[in-house]
């Protein structure tokens, strides 16, 4: 399961427990992205705060654990990277990476993407109503058997969003049942996201 997760929140949740059933995965492991390829580092936050956040969130879920791999490896988080990482850890296992589908709609741009692409599947989320041929459109000129690796989960629970919630308490107003309370409590401690 990949994402900044600035912060986590229960569409993430919801997205995991989703796939874990749907797709009969044994184990999900949340890797929070320390530095994504393709955003400005000064605009998220530190990758220790995420990881911890994420470790709090998924406290309660014994299928659920967290990877600070991509926070312990230096340079851009690389997708590739962490899938290689995933193949030492669980051998002879099939993977599946789960994200959100407009960073799925970005995949050709991806390192090693054909390589990559080779390796795993894709879990691609989504909230209702999202026009899911867009990732058709856009995937076009994969292969077949390479688009056939992507499948799409519709999760209601994603109308929850990591920038409505950064906005939320910039401007003071509630995030409760948007995300675990300890992850509520860890952002009103720690003063995040107020400016
Ligand atoms: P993003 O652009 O921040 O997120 C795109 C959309 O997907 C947002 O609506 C986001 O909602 C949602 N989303 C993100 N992660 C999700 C998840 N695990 N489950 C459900 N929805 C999710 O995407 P990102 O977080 O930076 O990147 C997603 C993953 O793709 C990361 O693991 C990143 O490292 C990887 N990636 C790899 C490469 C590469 O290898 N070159 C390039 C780009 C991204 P919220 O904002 O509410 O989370």
């Amino acid at each position: 399961m990949g994402g900044t997760f600035d912060p986590i929140h229960y569409g993430h949740l919801v997205t995991a427990e989703g796939a874990r059933s749907d797709f009969g995965l044994d184990t999900v492991v949340f890797v929070p992205a320390a530095r994504p390829p393709h955003k400005e580092p000064r605009r998220i936050l530190a990758a220790e705060h995420r990881l911890t956040m994420t470790t709090l969130a998924v406290d309660t879920n014994p299928y659920f654990s967290v990877s600070a791999m991509e926070v312990e490896r230096r340079g851009p988080s690389y997708t590739i990277d962490t899938v290689r990482e995933m193949q030492l850890c669980y051998p002879g296992r099939e993977i599946y990476f789960i994200t959100g589908a407009d960073a799925v709609l970005e995949i050709l741009t991806w390192k090693n993407v054909g390589e990559l692409m080779e390796m795993c599947y894709f879990i691609a989320a989504t909230r209702p109503g999202y026009q899911l041929e867009n990732l058709q459109v856009k995937l076009a000129s994969l292969p077949p058997g390479r688009l056939a690796r992507i499948h799409s989960l519709v999760v209601p629970a994603l109308a929850i969003s990591s920038t409505d919630i950064r906005q939320r308490v910039r401007e003071g107003r509630p995030i409760k049942y948007l995300l675990p309370e300890v992850v509520e409590d860890h952002i009103h401690r720690e003063g995040l996201y107020r400016t």
